[in-house]
């Protein structure tokens, strides 16, 4: 595959169900074809049967109308390969959720596995705030490797997501980063460098300011495992369904990561 080849393809993108992203799933697909994407993949924030969390994704009973945007796009938008993802936080009680609703009943062509909240097993914490002690890195590390090792996921997007909270680079998140790459590199499960995080505000770290993510401590440590990883923009909005992801490159090309090849999500 050709290098242009990696920034056509795109498997990270939102609709307004989840509550802070604008436009549908036709509204993204135009800006990709416009912009010379290939393969789109769909993958909003998942509903919950429980309806947990509900303040940033869809409301369980809007996954039928969501699943239906998706069919209805590819019909009419035949020009472009369009996969019917989801976004997911992994919890035991939604794993069959997951496995026989989504993959199986309604046919979910992949879900991405995405630690935005994090537990120890006792409580839930968000990774937004909540991440800023040694035992917090700690249980997100082990959060990340439990949703990796459950199975139902393609990919794990923004690994280091643990950059917005925890502001320091240092023993703490050189252990968490090992568990989560000697996991990824074992299960052979890719990790994304997510575009979203080249488009935030920067914050103030003890060594200056920096991205929250990706964290490029995290990507030069991976260079040393073998894993491959997955660029894409995390798009929230249609003017942004091809952006960051020629940034994702380049920090894959700076750190010689493998970029994954996820062609058999297209057949
Ligand atoms: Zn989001
Ligand atoms: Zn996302």
């Amino acid at each position: 595959m050709l290098w242009i080849d990696y920034i056509m393809k795109n498997y990270h993108t939102h609709t307004f169900r989840c509550k802070h992203a604008s436009g549908d799933v036709k509204d993204y697909v135009k800006v990709a074809i416009e912009n010379g994407i290939t393969v789109l993949g769909i993958s909003d924030h998942t509903p919950l049967p429980d309806n947990r969390w509900l303040n940033v994704r869809m409301h369980f009973s809007e996954l039928g109308n969501y699943v239906n945007a998706i069919i209805s796009a590819k019909s009419e938008f035949t020009q472009i390969k369009i996969l019917k993802g989801m976004e997911c936080e992994y919890a035991k009680e939604y794993h069959s959720f997951y496995q026989e609703k989504l993959l199986g009943e309604y046919g979910f062509d992949y879900l991405i596995g995405a630690p935005h909240y994090f537990t120890d097993g006792n409580e839930w914490k968000n990774t937004y705030g909540d991440l800023v002690h040694g035992k917090d890195l700690i249980a997100y590390g082990n959060y990340v490797v439990e949703s990796m090792q459950s199975g139902l996921f393609r990919f794990i997007a923004h690994p280091d997501l643990f950059g917005n909270s925890y502001l320091p680079w240092d023993e703490n998140t050189i252990a968490c980063s090992k568990d989560i790459l000697q996991a990824a590199e074992e299960l052979k499960i890719p990790l994304e460098i997510n575009g979203l995080g080249f488009r935030k505000p920067r914050v103030n770290s003890p060594k200056g300011k920096r991205r929250m993510y990706p964290l490029d401590e995290f990507w030069e440590l991976a260079s040393g495992y073998n894993i491959s990883v997955v660029l894409n923009s995390d798009a929230h909005r249609p003017q942004d369904v091809a952006a960051s992801i020629d940034k994702g490159l380049a920090m894959a090309q700076k750190y010689q990561l493998k970029i994954a090849d996820l062609a058999d999500l297209e057949e």
